[in-house]
């Protein structure tokens, strides 16, 4: 392993397939992974069940800013209650593009999301923001995307519905997510961009990791 942290971005909109993507990608290297967008849905959650109106800016990143979030191993807990499973579900992801939009949550989240890379030698880490902004400098930067009736599919085939609600809820969220101020949604310049539609996870994978190894060669890492 080089001395340079071995720091792999996945960003990309809802269904590109970036967690299932990323999960695979960190075992098949060896390092750990990192589910943003889980902490950004356990600050919402904490927000909904504590009654913290979401448009109270102040009150929403205060929260942010003294519970105890863990995102590890796929599991994601809040002052020590798991609620993986939660933030999974329809009122989280109504609302989680509003919190994400609160610059000063942005702000704690990207501290903490910064914090767990130094802590380690490397690490694959999933969001919207993660080569933009969290690690500019990052080893690789991937964008995932999908149309978003292709990405609609997925979900539906995941998790039941209709499509064509499926695919307004992904259009809106795409929206809210890419036209906030504070790091939107975008592939930023540097970044090289997959798109998943008719590939197989292992296909999008294998050219992930061909990408890794010429960018380490390329560095002399
Ligand atoms: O990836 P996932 O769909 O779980 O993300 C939920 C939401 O969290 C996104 O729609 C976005 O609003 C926010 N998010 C973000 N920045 C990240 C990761 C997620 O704004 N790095």
């Amino acid at each position: 392993m080089s001395s340079t942290p071995l720091i792999v971005a996945i960003d990309g909109p809802a269904g590109a397939g970036k967690s299932t993507v990323s999960r695979s990608l960190a075992s098949r290297l060896g390092l750990e992974y990192l589910d943003t967008g889980a902490m950004y849905r356990a600050v919402t959650h904490a927000a909904i069940s504590r009654g913290v109106a979401l448009e109270d800016t102040e009150a929403v990143a205060a929260l942010a800013g003294t519970i105890r979030l863990r995102v590890a191993h796929g599991r994601t807990s809040v002052d020590g209650v798991d609620i993986s499973e939660s933030i999974r579900g329809d009122a989280v992801t109504a609302a989680v593009s509003t919190v994400a939009a609160n610059s000063a949550v942005r702000q704690v989240m990207r501290d903490l999301q910064r914090a767990w890379g130094l802590a380690r030698a490397g690490g694959v880490i999933e969001g919207r923001d993660i080569g933009s902004v969290v690690f500019p400098d990052a080893l690789l930067k991937v964008y995932l995307t999908a149309s978003p009736r292709v990405r609609a599919e997925r979900r539906v085939a995941e998790v039941g519905g209709d499509v064509d609600e499926m695919e307004k809820a992904i259009i809106q969220r795409d929206l809210k997510d890419s036209s906030r101020s504070d790091s939107p949604l975008s592939a930023s310049s540097d970044s090289i961009v997959v798109d998943t539609a008719g590939r197989s996870v292992e296909a999008v994978v294998e050219e992930i990791v061909t990408m890794i190894a010429q960018r380490r060669t390329a560095i002399g890492s």
